[in-house]
């Protein structure tokens, strides 16, 4: 369980994160939608150690959070895949950074290829694939590195309405098929509301959290809540 308290930040006279209190619990998909420039992708570099709060806490499971966490697999706002890198080693990147050898981490993104939608793809490199396609890679990537929760910054930012609905829906079928914790930033209301569970919407700068909405949704989430006869979402 994440929870951060009352997180500042500032980059020198830039007041960007005000307050800032964010929870995601275990198997949540929780997104945060906001203003440009509010300093959503900010939470995020702070919780991948890439910059550090001037105030307030971050804990995960009950004891504050080091320094360089690994507990969160980043899928960064940027297409971030490597354009000489083939896409099998544009998957593996994530898994080589943690240590592996690429042979042990192309036998381990193998199999996901077909779930992905990039079967037969593997050999091919970034501009040959379509933007769609591309974010799957990245998100493929992301979740390979089976880390405790997932930040995405707006992955789906940069495709047209049609893609993105598409991957919005692929997004939905995989987490009802995963053990996924999740993070989303999005400027997509629609979207927020179709993936989340909750919704922090954020002010513009210095953020603050002015609302927090739970999703009223009908329909269960995971094939374990259509397992249990009591389940109502
Ligand atoms: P967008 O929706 O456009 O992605 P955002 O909410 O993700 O915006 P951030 O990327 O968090 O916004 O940036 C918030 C503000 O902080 C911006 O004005 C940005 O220029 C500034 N900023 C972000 N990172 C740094 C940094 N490392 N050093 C200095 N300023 C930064
Ligand atoms: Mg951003």
């Amino acid at each position: 369980r994440l929870a951060l308290r009352g997180v500042g930040k500032q980059f020198g006279d830039l007041n960007v994160l005000g307050d800032v209190s964010i929870d995601v619990a275990p198997g949540e998909f929780v997104s945060i939608l906001g203003p440009s420039g509010a300093g959503k992708s900010t939470i995020f570099q702070i919780l991948t150690g890439g910059t550090k709060a001037d105030t307030g806490v971050i804990a995960f499971d009950g004891s504050e959070l080091a320094d360089a966490s690994d507990k969160f697999a980043l899928m960064p706002q940027k297409d971030a895949l490597m354009p000489w890198r083939r896409i099998v080693d544009n998957a593996t990147l994530g898994l080589e950074v943690q240590g592996l050898s690429r042979k042990t981490a192309r036998e381990k993104v193998a199999p996901l290829f077909e779930e992905f939608g990039l079967a037969g793809f593997e050999q091919h490199y970034p501009h040959q694939l379509s933007g769609g396609m591309r974010q799957r890679v990245a998100l493929l990537r992301t979740v390979i590195q089976q880390r405790q929760m997932l930040l995405l910054d707006e992955p789906f930012g940069a495709l047209d309405a049609l893609t993105r609905t598409a991957m919005q829906q692929w997004l939905e079928r995989m987490w009802g098929q995963h053990n996924w914790t999740a993070l989303l930033i999005t400027h997509d209301v629609r979207e927020a509301v179709f993936l989340s569970d909750r919704i922090y919407v954020l002010s513009a700068r210095p953020a603050r959290v002015t609302h927090e909405i739970r999703v009223p949704l009908a329909r269960p989430r995971r094939v374990a809540d259509l397992a249990s006869p009591e389940a109502t979402r």
